[in-house]
């Protein structure tokens, strides 16, 4: 190892030794939870997965991490892992302990694809087993070896969060002998992973599942001239890669697959949205028992009569029982052209109430009804941690099923996340930064500011849509450059003003969010434009916009495709001359009440004038605003733009410390 200087050195020792400590304590919890799986275990009716109790135990970690200053948020991350792991100890402890068996699995790939490595996660608790995983090349292949008893199980994707269904495994599924006994999800990263030494510069190919290439498509328009190429696997990939010792060939794959074939990683997760899951099932020859003390869900299939509204009539028979439908899918029978059959999941056990009931009924309206399987539930449902620390972006109500005037069910949950940081729930976002880009030493210094005052993301514009045309216009896409280094080299993600449809795409290469002033709200070749790209927008209240205007610009948004708009006050034209303009608390409830997306203020705009920046912002946020867009300027005299409603450093600190009651009071974090 290198020689480190001393402070360094030390510092690295204190790490080691509390992550020592934090392993021993997780130890020490699985131990206590095993405890409580084994009381369970005697006592009739008690279910292992208590949301109840889930929701106290997220609670007390969102209330300490709150009171040590850390992030809720990425405290609830952690959680999550935690209580996802104690669940899975619990279980070999309510089935049973038995020896460990040895098994095998068969999946579609190679070594350290993402169907390997969901085995070895599947199989650290199941039932103690140990596994050994086994590689064909076709899924066909993994079902063949399972009928034939060449595997004990067989594990397939069947749907991924970004492509959707995997049709070829779905058809087999529908289609083979067999039964389905547990599910993983996992959690997919792709990186770009090259042989040592090459570097972006050099790429002319780039290899990969085609799934993967599909998830990718942001980055491989970013690396023109490269070609994408297909290829079986993402590991299979990565192995050619390496064989063929090609700078100008390079793969996505996973962070372990590129390690296990000695590839240097370029760039990770590299999807183009962060959140990819993957839904596994795990397949067997004949079902098993799964736990009723377990989350269950149970999978069947099912055909119809072909005549007038029987689909929603087999289906009716669910919502009857209130039994909860987690997929549908239908698959096309190559020996009966134009007929379907149809795959469900639902939530529950098929021998216990209400589920039984719903599949009698079904047996009766439906033609070949086939259960294949209830077994142990993996996937994170919506309100299963149904605390402030929800994470899950899942419950982000689509335009078809619910407009944007209706208030989220759920206010706990964020509406979406922005590079990682989450916009909306409990979670309260700061957005601090210059009304314009200067220069790169006011863009460093701004950003230094911004970091220390802890803000989520940092605002700035390159592009100003100024009411004179000889004030400063910004410096354009050099301001955009300044911003975006500054953003990277303090790890902010940047917001930035975009003025015209023509700068979306370029815009957005660089922002992680493009703001739309009050003057363009109701510019709607920019709004619609707006829809087809994949950032995030903040939408400011036009100057004489009403809410419902602004609502219905919002909606030209969300109809393009484009789900994550944020909306934000700004103040509006009134009467009054003392302040810029009128900060409109009371559009802050009027508009949660109408619609799940989030809502921030950006109460320097309103006030014009630096002492009332402050109490405008607490306003907002003791009215129930998502967050707060602030201007700030290390040297507001300097300032070429709005400069005398900049915050300094000391109106920062007060803005924090009113902030942290108000939201406190609330339950909510910063
Ligand atoms: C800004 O936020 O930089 C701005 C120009 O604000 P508005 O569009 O609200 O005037
Ligand atoms: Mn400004």
């Amino acid at each position: 190892m290198k020689h480190l200087p001393t402070e360094l050195a030390s510092a690295r020792q204190d790490i080691e030794s509390v992550d020592k400590q934090l392993i021993q304590l997780l130890k020490q919890r699985l131990d206590v939870v095993k405890s409580v799986a084994q009381y369970k275990k005697g006592q009739p009716g008690a279910e292992l997965y208590d949301p109840d109790r889930e929701s106290q135990v997220a609670n007390l970690w969102q209330a300490e991490a709150t009171e040590l200053g850390l992030s809720a948020y990425h405290a609830g991350r952690i959680l999550r892992e935690v209580l996802n792991y104690s669940r899975r100890t619990q279980e070999p402890e309510i089935n049973g302990l038995e020896e460990k068996t040895a098994c095998t699995v068969g999946y579609q790939g190679v070594a350290a694809s993402y169907s390997d490595l969901a085995i070895t996660k599947l199989f650290e608790n199941r039932s103690s087993q140990r596994v050994e995983s086994i590689g064909l090349p076709r899924f066909s292949e993994v079902f063949d070896a399972l009928e034939s008893g060449r595997v004990d199980y067989a594990l397939v994707p069947v749907d991924n969060t970004l492509v959707g269904s995997i049709g070829e495994v779905n058809q087999l599924l529908a289609t083979r002998d067999v039964a389905v006994v547990d599910e993983e999800i996992w959690e997919v990263e792709h990186c770009l992973a090259v042989v040592p030494g090459a570097t972006t510069a050099d790429l002319r190919v780039i290899r990969s599942h085609p799934v993967a290439l599909q998830q990718c498509l942001r980055l491989l328009s970013d690396l023109k001239p490269v070609e994408a190429e297909q290829y079986f696997d993402t590991a299979g990939a990565a192995e050619s890669v390496s064989y063929a010792a090609d700078p100008r060939i390079g793969c996505l794959c996973s962070p372990e697959a590129a390690v296990r074939s000695g590839l240097e990683v370029l760039r990770t997760n590299v999807a183009d949205h962060e959140r990819n899951h993957t839904r596994f099932l795990l397949l067997a020859r004949a079902p098993e028992d799964a736990s009723p003390k377990l989350p269950v869900k149970t999978t069947i299939q099912f055909t119809v009569n072909d005549h007038c509204g029987s689909l929603a009539s087999s289906l009716a028979a669910f919502s009857r029982h209130d039994v909860n439908l987690t997929r549908l899918e239908s698959r096309p029978q190559p020996e009966a052209p134009w007929k379907y059959l149809f795959l469900a999941d639902l939530e529950g056990h098929q021998e216990a109430e209400p589920v039984r009931a719903a599949l009698a009924e079904l047996i009766e309206q439906s033609q070949n009804v086939r259960v294949l399987g209830s077994y142990p539930s993996r996937a994170v449902e919506r309100n299963q941690v149904p605390s402030p620390l929800t994470t899950s972006i899942a419950t982000v109500p689509s335009r078809v099923e619910t407009p944007p005037a209706s208030p989220v069910e759920n206010a706990a949950t964020p509406a979406f996340e922005i590079s990682g940081v989450p916009i909306g729930g409990n979670q309260f976002t700061l957005i601090l930064g210059p009304c314009a880009v200067e220069s790169a030493a006011q863009m460093k210094d701004a950003a230094e500011m911004v970091k220390a005052h802890g803000a989520h993301l940092m605002r700035g514009g390159a592009f100003k849509p100024r009411s004179s045309p000889h004030s400063f216009q910004g410096l354009g896409f050099e301001g955009l450059s300044l911003l975006a280094q500054a953003g990277a080299d303090f790890e902010l993600p940047i917001v930035t003003e975009v003025l015209q449809p023509e700068d979306v795409e370029a815009i957005a290469e660089k922002a992680d969010v493009l703001q739309v002033g009050a003057r363009n709200m109701q510019n709607f070749s920019l709004l619609k434009r707006l829809g087809k790209t994949r950032r995030p927008i903040l939408l400011k209240r036009g100057m004489s916009a009403t809410l419902k205007e602004l609502l219905q610009a919002a909606e030209y948004i969300l109809d393009g495709g484009n789900q994550r708009v944020i909306l934000c006050e700004r103040g509006i034209r009134t009467f009054e001359t003392s302040t810029r303009s009128t900060l409109d608390v009371s559009a802050i409830p009027v508009l949660k009440s109408k619609t799940h997306l989030p809502v921030l203020v950006d109460p320097s705009h309103a006030a014009g004038v630096r002492d009332l920046v402050v109490p405008l912002a607490l306003a907002a946020a003791a009215a129930g605003a998502d967050g707060l867009m602030v201007e700030c300027h290390p040297r507001p005299e300097e300032a070429l733009c709005d400069k005398d409603q900049a915050l300094r450093n000391q109106e920062l600190d007060q803005l924090l410390q009113g902030l942290r009651p108000i939201l406190h009071s609330q339950g909510r974090s910063l």
